[in-house]
């Protein structure tokens, strides 16, 4: 009875952070039509919000618990943010209503299938349907996003109770569940993860609890990619005394757009996506990833630490991707060689020679943090932080500005205070700003810093 009364209080624990959603989804994979019926609940301590939906989606109507229409707003000229329309709810008057603890919303979206044509852009917040698979993350905000706008935070991660139709599909995916067969099937989840779903005709594989979605490998390869997976996720974990333990789902999905031999991938944890992966080629014949395989999964799974914590304020782009690819580094020069992972560094170098970027310190809008600023130039700024405070320093300031990520947003002044904290000297934090953040040649610095690295070894 105690240990009864002991688990359900962790149950409670669990479910008290977190918002809960439940409902019906149908999806049909021959006319891309997307009808939801869900319930989203367990609000709380939310003042000022927008509920956001894929601006595809049609709303019917929402409706609170006793079942009565709610008025809201949003469907006129309203905002977007990202890919989605915002919402809130109102009163008679036209005035915003604070949030409820729960309301229910229906609504219906299309989207198109990509059969024999492409479009020219496919990214992780596209609801991409190609003749084969549906695939919808929670950027895509296919289900009801809430932003927290005092503190710019989407808050996407729900414990659900989900029932999905999937019309002509074989095996449907929810993230944080195991894939299932059949057109319809019911999931569940008491721990809260992004609602990620990957639905369609293909098959899947189980390697002791980690799936392979949508992946044509045998056994025994699909058994040494999980294998390769779990020496970074060790690795990772060691450095940053952080384990992330949930079972993974590889999802592969055709993209909506040409990509000759390119690929690219996405983490929503604990699943990761990828888009014209070919699998049979990730390991060398020792069964060990390729060397540019160890960067590409150990950016991804750098994600599980330098994920939507980070997504606020306007250096969010700077902490997720340059953060991830910077992280991806270690793993180059821990499993590969440090010659590649500095033969790398001078290539990024190179890539962003011609190129004019903000410094990060006058960053004033997001968006300025452009691709080249995110993948290229950013982790060469956290390289030269690291080779100006040694490794470990850079270490011990990273792990406290996951813990400050996990409530407040990551700014120049918190990177300042954690430096500090972690025994880098005012002045010295002061040097380095000057040099590698807050120049109008700070491109410049860095450039000079990695060939002068690469040279020197
Ligand atoms: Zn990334």
């Amino acid at each position: 009875m105690r240990l009864i009364l002991f688990i359900f209080i962790l149950f409670l624990a669990e479910r008290s952070f977190s918002q809960h959603i439940e409902g019906n989804v149908t999806v049909d994979l021959e006319t891309g039509v997307f009808q939801c019926d869900l319930v989203v609940s367990d609000i709380y301590g939310l003042d000022d919000y927008k509920i956001l939906l894929n601006h595809g989606m049609n709303i019917k109507y929402f409706k609170d618990s006793a079942g009565e229409l709610i008025r809201y707003d949003g469907f006129y000229d309203g905002e977007t943010r990202g890919e989605a329309l915002e919402y809130y709810f109102v009163d008679d008057q036209g005035l915003p209503l604070s949030i409820p603890s729960s309301f229910k919303v229906e609504y219906t979206g299309a989207f198109p299938i990509y059969d024999s044509s492409y479009n020219w852009f496919d990214f992780k917040g596209y609801i991409a349907i190609n003749s084969q698979t549906v695939r919808a993350t929670e950027q895509a905000k296919w289900y009801p996003v809430l932003y927290d706008v005092k503190n710019d935070r989407l808050i996407d991660r729900y414990t659900y109770e989900i029932t999905v139709q999937g019309k002509n599909c074989r095996s449907i995916f929810i993230n944080g569940s195991s894939p299932q067969p059949g057109e319809i099937a019911h999931f569940s989840s008491s721990k809260a993860v992004p609602l990620f779903l990957f639905a369609g005709n293909y098959d899947y594989q189980s390697v002791n609890g980690d799936y392979l979605l949508n992946v044509e490998v045998g056994n025994e390869v699909a058994k040494k990619i999980f294998d390769n997976i779990d020496d970074i996720k060790k690795f990772y974990a060691a450095t940053f005394d952080r384990q992330f333990e949930d079972n993974i789902y590889i999802v592969s999905h055709r993209a909506v757009k040409a990509m000759g031999n390119s690929n690219w991938g996405f983490n929503v944890y604990p699943a990761l996506g990828f888009a014209n992966l070919n699998f049979k080629e990730l390991l060398t014949d020792k069964g060990v990833f390729k060397d540019h395989q160890y960067r590409f999964f150990g950016h991804e799974l750098a994600h599980n630490y330098f994920g939507s914590n980070v997504m606020s304020g306007e250096l969010y782009w700077f902490w997720l991707e340059s953060g991830a690819e910077y992280l991806s580094f270690y793993v180059l020069e821990k499993f590969v060689s440090q010659s590649y992972s500095s033969e790398k560094l001078s290539e990024y170098a190179n890539h962003i020679s011609n190129n004019t970027f903000v410094p990060l310190t006058k960053i004033k809008k997001a968006d300025e943090i452009n691709s080249d600023y995110r993948y290229v130039l950013g982790p060469l700024i956290l390289k030269c932080f690291e080779w100006q405070f040694g490794r470990e320093k850079t270490v011990s300031v990273l792990k406290s500005l996951l813990d400050t990520s996990q409530q407040n947003t990551l700014d120049i002044n918190t990177w300042k205070e954690a430096a500090i904290a972690n025994g880098i000297s005012k002045k010295e934090f002061s040097l380095f700003e000057k040099k590698f953040l807050s120049s109008n040649n700070f491109k410049e610095n860095v450039i000079e810093q990695v060939r002068e690295k690469a040279k020197s070894k």
